[in-house]
């Protein structure tokens, strides 16, 4: 029997993890790995914090790397310009095609800017941007970033030496992942000097960049990988001025517009300062709030997210796409077509999940989707039938925000549960934020900000669903081991 040939597309988390996964459960089989960056992700040093929770070292290496370690993986620098489907066949960027018994489609998404081929309008993604970004910053005195996410809290954070405009369309910082309460505990530091001492540097998720150059494959630009935790914690990111950070936000606003200097004249419009005076620097870009004051920058990062990386895939073939424009996979990483499966950032989980779970389009998830697509692959060949994993089965993310470790759990920001929780809470000013989300005297969910040493306890209790109406009022009490309740 000829081997069986299975393909992934994508070089970042989710397809090598996919790949390296195949190689372990595949017989029988050849395994190609198509990256249009010649940097391929790989994860190291994984630590299982708890059975949920995990934190590991992210890698940018050579392609030839996941040869090194997983020899029955081929890894093959190209672009893939076109799917057939029906044939079973990939069209690449050199003109050959390449077929396959099983694909995994795994090429993340692209940042969604918010005006394109402005030269003064950046999005953060790869190691590419990063340094287009950092070679402009240098010169730059102020910059407006637009966002609220994790990239935006992170460069926010870090950016030192340069005014930052920070354009939030919540009442709230970093609303996608923490609430209104652990925002006003970020407030304080939002202004604040950073240590860059050892001991004032915390024990961070590391990313190492390696310092080969990103090229890019062909003349039409497809991206290299998404970055990961803690990109910006590794990068010298200083603008021209002799400070440290001076963070101004203006809350509930998108971007109207950009202007050139040329605009403001023409309309006859005046840019504002921070204190609302008005500016009179001549600066080479302006936006335009929806609230409707102008600022003057130097460059405009927009880092309002990402959209999945999909168009490539999709003409001549039936892939059914979810509203977020993410390709639809069923509880066995299918998507539409038949032999075709999907993982990380370009795929949209559409099967029936767990009440614990959402899909957000973190580092953590490339992994396990990588790697749980394989394992349908291998199973989908064996004629073996396959459950879902018991990854899928509670959130859990671990960062940074501002120095402070961040754990979210579940249903840490209450999503869908409309009005019907209960909120316990412990705040212990610049040290820690506890939030957990009762549901029915059960924990569903929580926000642990700083080293709060609860997120096992909490796991366990999310997941086996204790009705906690006996314990919740002494649950957050500070000097009580909350672990002595259920022994
Ligand atoms: P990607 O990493 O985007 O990889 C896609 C791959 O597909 C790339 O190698 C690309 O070259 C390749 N490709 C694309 N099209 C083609 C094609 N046509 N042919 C061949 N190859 C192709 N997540 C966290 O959990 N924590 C964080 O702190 C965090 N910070 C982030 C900071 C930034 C600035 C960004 C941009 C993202 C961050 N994320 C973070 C999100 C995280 O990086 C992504 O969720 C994750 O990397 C997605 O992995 P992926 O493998 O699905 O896609």
């Amino acid at each position: 029997m000829p081997d069986l040939k299975y393909v992934v597309v994508g070089g970042g988390i989710a397809g090598v993890t996919c790949a390296e996964t195949l190689s372990l459960f595949a017989e029988n089989a050849t395994i190609t790995l198509l990256s249009a960056s010649p940097l391929i992700k790989t994860v190291t040093n994984l630590i299982q914090i708890t059975p949920n929770i995990e934190s590991f070292d992210v890698e940018e290496q050579p392609y030839k790397h996941v040869k090194e370690g997983h020899c029955k993986v081929q890894v093959i620098h190209t672009t893939v310009n076109s799917l057939c489907a029906q044939e079973k066949r990939l069209h690449l960027s050199d003109g050959k095609t390449l077929d396959y018994d099983q694909l995994c489609i795994c090429t993340g998404g692209k940042p969604k800017l918010i005006a394109v081929d402005n030269p003064y309008v950046l999005g953060i993604r790869d190691t590419e941007s990063v340094k287009e970004f950092q070679k402009k910053l240098k010169t730059a005195q102020r910059i407006v970033i637009v966002g609220n996410g994790g990239i935006a809290t992170e460069l926010v954070y870090e950016l030192e030496g340069c005014e930052v405009i920070w354009a939030i369309k919540d009442k709230s910082i970093s609303h996608t992942f923490v609430d209104a309460g652990a925002a006003e505990f970020f407030m304080a530091h939002l202004n604040k000097a950073k240590d860059n001492s050892p001991e004032g540097l915390s024990k961070r998720l590391k990313y190492t960049t390696n310092e080969c150059e990103v090229m890019m494959s062909d003349k039409k630009p497809v991206m290299g990988s998404a970055l990961g935790p803690d990109w910006a914690a590794q990068l010298d990111i200083r603008g021209a001025q002799q400070m440290s950070h001076r963070v101004h936000v203006e809350h509930e606003v998108e971007v109207e517009r950009v202007l050139s200097p040329d605009d403001l004249t023409l309309l006859g419009l005046k840019a504002c300062s921070v204190d609302q005076g008005q500016d009179f620097t001549n600066w080479p870009v302006y936006v335009q709030l929806t609230n409707s004051k102008i600022y003057g920058c130097d460059i405009i990062v927009s880092a309002t997210g990402v959209e999945p990386f999909t168009e490539v895939f999709l003409p001549g073939n039936n892939i059914d796409l979810a509203p977020d424009g993410g390709m639809k996979v069923n509880s066995k990483m299918e998507t539409s077509e038949p032999h075709v499966y999907a993982a990380g950032d370009v795929c949209t989980a559409c099967w029936d999940p767990s009440p614990y779970w959402q899909q957000m389009r973190l580092w953590s998830q490339a992994r396990q989707m990588g790697c749980y697509a394989a394992k349908c692959m291998v199973a989908a060949t064996k004629g073996e039938n396959i459950t879902l994993d018991f990854c899928f089965e509670l959130f859990a993310h671990v960062t940074t925000f501002f120095n402070f470790k961040v754990i979210l759990l579940g249903k840490f920001n209450a999503q869908n549960l409309s009005n019907d929780y209960e909120v316990l809470l412990r705040v212990t000013k610049g040290q820690e934020y506890v939030k957990a989300i009762l549901h029915n005297n059960r924990l569903v969910g929580a926000i642990l900000i700083g080293e709060t040493d609860l997120e096992e306890t909490f796991e366990n209790l999310i997941l086996n669903g204790l009705d906690l109406t006996a314990f919740k009022d002494n649950l957050l009490e500070p000097g009580i081991d909350v672990d002595d309740f259920f022994d």
